[in-house]
């Protein structure tokens, strides 16, 4: 099919997909009144890269002559990590960073598993799921198609294994044949699902290496329309009855989504199969593809673009009623700046850093790109934090938008407009500023970075345990021993 345009993708959503929400049925994501804009804003991502603008940054040749996303591409070199940069920033800054799963995010990971896809050939000793990971990459890359991962088992009780539940609801599978296998129950979070073609079901967080755990312990590709497949989203952060677009943009256009999914008898092919029963390498896939280091290199050049946002919209709310001069407003943007100083800094060390796999191609270093991750879900906590502090008042003492052509209107215009900004603009500026920072939107923003790749908690444990500490403790053995050295003289 090649490169799709936005029309492409929003018909290919409608499928048939087995898709909830609120107690009903969506027959059609893609004009339904809570759904559809969000499918609209992943379409324009589609677009871009047909834009003459955008074209030869977002797309690139692949080696066989397939004009291909670059995000579908394997680095082989710090400057296609760079190139891959710029060409997931375009996007990035296209949604504010608030469109987190855009199609590069799996596309990323996808290309990252098929350079790897060695690896996948220990799991089972009768079929290639090596051949199975690069098909998929090739349709991928030839089919420019929308994934959404789940890789989280459902909360039951979380101080057992996954075979030890008392209510056994987490996915795995229930039946074998010739031609591939059945699987049933649940896997979370699906970000994006309703908007997605395919699910990656990927190795959910750390099986125990055990025989009991093989019915949870796969990796496989399924498609959203598949029989069986249920996506059950959350409700919607759409708000309903608006008066105006402008009163809630970013909810508006940029709630992806989330859905828990759940699988009733689901058919996997072998050729979508990538890991089966294999707890081993469920547990090792993650670090011997280098999955982790592609898809944070995609995550914090988000980020990069989302705290960019954040501290623009700060600085113009302090600029529109003239507290830009005052030193507790001043530090505090400074702060936000320093956030975004910093979060590029590390991005681009990590692409500085980066080193040749043994798959020939190059992976981003972890560990800048993990300190920007734990780094970051705090630091946005904190810039929601500041915009609610410079915002003040304002955030819910500005009307609707639509008041401005009201019966009201002369009144709005009157009373709204400040030092700088005509009403007008004050409204827009400032819903658009609430939306970011005291919407259910803006809470959900939050929790995203705090968990979408993991508890931070048990991520900064791995930190800490994973990191190469021996050089910096040893300068500590050579100091207390040239000390020790310098008493006894
Ligand atoms: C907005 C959002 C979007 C997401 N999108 C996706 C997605 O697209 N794909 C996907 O696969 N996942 C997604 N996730 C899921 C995400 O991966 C999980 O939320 C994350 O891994 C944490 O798992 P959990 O939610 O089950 O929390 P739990 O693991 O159940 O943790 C709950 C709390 O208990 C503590 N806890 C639990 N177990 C332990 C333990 N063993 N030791 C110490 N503390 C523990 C945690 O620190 C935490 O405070 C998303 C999550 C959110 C919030």
């Amino acid at each position: 099919m090649g490169l799709r345009t936005g029309k492409q993708y929003l018909e290919s959503l409608r499928d048939g997909r087995n898709v909830y929400l609120d107690g009903q049925k969506v027959r059609d994501v893609t004009d339904e009144p809570r759904l559809g804009l969000a499918a609209q804003s992943v379409a324009a991502l589609y677009d871009m890269q047909h834009d003459a603008r955008w074209r030869d940054v977002l797309t690139a040749l692949d080696t066989d002559g397939e004009r291909v996303p670059v995000s579908c591409l394997q680095p082989r070199s710090i400057e296609d990590l760079a190139r891959r940069r710029r060409a997931m920033k375009a996007h990035a800054d296209a949604t504010c960073g608030l469109l987190a799963r855009s199609p590069d995010f799996m596309n990323i990971g996808i290309a990252a598993l098929s350079a790897a896809s060695e690896v996948f050939d220990g799991s089972d000793g009768r079929r290639s799921f090596a051949n199975n990971v690069r098909a998929y990459h090739d349709a991928c890359r030839r089919g420019d198609i929308t994934m959404t991962h789940v890789q989280v088992n459902p909360q039951v009780d979380r101080s057992r294994q996954v075979y030890q539940q008392a209510r056994d609801i987490a996915l795995k599978v229930v039946r074998e044949t010739d031609a591939g296998f059945y699987v049933n129950g649940m896997r979370l979070v699906g970000t994006l699902a309703q908007y997605a073609n395919d699910i990656v079901v990927m190795p959910s967080v750390v099986v125990t290496n055990d025989a009991k755990a093989e019915d949870y312990a796969f990796a496989f590709v399924t498609p959203v329309a598949a029989d069986g497949v249920r996506i059950i989203s959350r409700p919607t952060l759409v708000p309903q009855n608006a008066g105006h677009f402008l009163d809630h943009p970013l909810s508006t256009l940029y709630d992806e989504g989330d859905a828990v999914i759940v699988f009733e008898n689901v058919f996997v092919p072998w050729e979508r199969t990538f890991i089966y029963r294999d707890p081993v390498m469920c547990n090792e896939v993650y670090r011997q593809t280098y999955l982790s280091e592609h898809y944070s290199h995609q995550t914090m050049t988000r980020a990069l673009a989302k705290a960019e946002f954040m501290a623009g919209l700060a600085c113009h709310m302090a600029r529109a009623i003239k507290v830009d001069g005052f030193p507790n407003v001043q530090g505090l943007l400074a702060e936000l700046l320093i956030f975004v100083e910093t979060q590029r800094a590390l991005l681009l060390q990590a692409e500085q850093q980066a080193t040749a796999t043994r798959f020939g191609t190059w992976a981003p270093s972890k560990w800048p790109l993990q300190a920007a991750q734990l780094y970051f879900y705090e630091k946005y906590a904190r810039m929601i934090d500041t915009v609610r502090t410079i915002g003040a008042g304002s955030l819910v003492g500005v009307p609707s938008y639509a008041d401005l052509s009201s019966e009201i209107g002369p009144l709005v215009h009157e009373y709204f407009a400040t030092a700088t900004l005509e009403a007008d603009r004050r409204i827009q500026l400032t819903r658009l500023a609430a939306d970011a920072a005291i919407s259910a939107f803006a809470g959900r923003q939050a929790l995203y970075e705090r968990y979408y790749q993991g508890d931070p908690v048990r991520k900064a444990c791995s930190f800490y345990n994973e990191y190469p500490k021996e050089e910096l403790t040893g300068r500590i053995d050579g100091l207390l021993t040239d000390l020790q050295q310098r008493a006894a003289r």
